[in-house]
């Protein structure tokens, strides 16, 4: 896996204060994308055992609430296990995991690999970017299309079911 940052103190990007990956490699490439330097899969830096130890430490804070997975696409982050692993490390620490991700929830359901990914996360945001779709209003997405997902729940209930917003 790679990596263009991690981000230590992120208010900006979910519920409370929390801790953000940016990963490198993306091949949606929405018209419009927020982040087009991390799409290319060459970006950024490798992840190694200090990248983890560093996102460990951060996640360690007591205000910090939980991990974001931005990009760059997360769930094309398969190319080893790095993520998973991160995911499984973060989720015994009792801190939540946010996901955003420019593919459909409901196309993922069938893929092993990144099923592994999203099973670790309690909220997923889906769908790519749609310029033409794009309200500034709208919390943690960038686009109408975009969806705000209780992974947990959907899993449970074999259906999609939104994340409670309040
Ligand atoms: S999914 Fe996200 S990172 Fe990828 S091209 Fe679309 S907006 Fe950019």
């Amino acid at each position: 896996m790679r990596y263009f940052k991690i981000r230590r103190l992120d208010v900006t990007n979910g519920p409370g204060v929390r801790v953000t990956l940016f990963v490198t490699g993306c091949s949606h490439k929405c018209p419009g994308c927020f982040n087009e330097e991390l799409q290319d899969f060459e970006a950024g830096k490798i992840w190694d055992s200090k990248s983890r130890d560093e996102i460990i430490e951060y996640l360690k804070n007591p205000m910090v609430v939980g991990l974001n997975l931005l990009g760059g696409e997360p769930l094309e982050q398969t190319m080893d296990t790095s993520l998973r692993d991160l995911l499984r490390e973060v989720r015994a620490m009792d801190k939540s995991i946010w996901l955003w991700t420019g593919f459909i929830f409901e196309d993922c359901l069938e893929d092993e690999d990144k099923m592994d990914i999203i099973k670790e996360c309690d909220v997923i945001i889906d769908g790519p970017f749609i310029k033409a779709k794009r309200n500034i209003k709208l919390k943690y997405r960038g686009s109408e299309n975009q969806r705000v997902i209780d992974v947990e729940k959907s899993l449970k209930e074999n259906k999609t079911i939104l994340h409670d917003m309040k």
